[in-house]
């Protein structure tokens, strides 16, 4: 890391611009000051996540490594996010639904999803707050489904709307239970979606195969500079006024 450029990886050796110092050379594969910071605000380790584009891209490392082409599947509780099936299409997993409960608002169905289970379903994608209904899904009943699909199943559970939740994030039960996985995203709240920076949140073990299919460098250098930007400055006191304008405003279109 401390060479002017890596010849092997045909780096040019010159900027394209004055302006753009160190822009020819490729950005670290999993940044350590974002993942360090992602980690703190998070509350886990840097080497619990998994950064890439957006969660969206960790939707796609997710299926791409667990899921076998033309032999296993996902599971997903309609009417919730699109692309966790066009990420099981496109990697050729079968896609299993379990629709949530209309019925008492859109709550999640443990029994459903515990008798449609089999073999091939190799991970379940859960999402609270869920998107589009906008309603959580009971923690005990998430934690309670998590177990039983201990050593068969991963259970992800997609937290892109955590921060105008009522509750906090599953990061603490991650210790309790390994099959548990989170997503994270930076695109919401924060207010940073044209940067692409999302995060799986796991057991090391589990990051660690996600690795070995993620593209090499996925994230951009300009992207995590503006992120860190945002991320060093008082993020977090911005974030809250806008999540609450942004609440506020639920409640008056309501
Ligand atoms: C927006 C959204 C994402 C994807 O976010 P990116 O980080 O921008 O890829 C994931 N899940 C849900 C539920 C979303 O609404």
């Amino acid at each position: 890391a401390d060479a002017a450029v890596f010849l092997d990886a045909n780096e040019s050796p010159v900027a394209p611009l004055a302006s753009l110092p160190g822009l020819n050379r490729y950005p670290a594969p999993q940044p350590p000051e974002v993942l360090q910071r992602l980690a703190h605000l998070y509350r886990v380790k840097p080497e619990n996540l998994l950064l890439g584009r957006g969660a969206d891209d960790a939707i796609d490392a997710l299926v791409r490594t667990f899921c076998e082409a033309n032999r296993d599947a996902i599971m997903i509780c309609p009417p919730t996010y699109g692309v966790y099936a066009v990420a099981a299409q496109i990697q050729g997993a079968e896609i299993v639904e379990v629709p949530l409960l209309a019925q008492p608002g859109f709550a999640l169905d443990v029994d459903g999803v515990r008798e449609a289970w089999r073999a091939s379903v190799k991970l379940v994608f859960l999402c609270s707050p869920n998107n589009p209904t906008g309603n959580l899904l009971s923690r005990q009943a998430v934690l309670r489904l998590c177990a039983a699909l201990d050593e068969r199943a991963l259970l992800v559970v997609d937290e892109a709307y955590v921060e105008f939740a009522s509750e906090n994030s599953l990061a603490p039960e991650l210790a309790r239970f390994p099959n548990l996985v989170l997503l994270r995203t930076l695109s919401k709240a924060w207010a940073l979606a044209g940067a692409r920076c999302g995060v799986a949140v796991a057991a090391p073990e589990i990051i660690e195969l996600m690795q070995r299919e993620r593209a090499p460098y996925p994230v951009s250098t300009r992207a995590m500079d503006d992120v860190l930007s945002v991320l060093r400055r008082e993020g977090s006191i911005a974030l809250e006024e806008r999540v609450r304008t942004i609440l506020e405003e639920r409640q008056r279109m309501a």
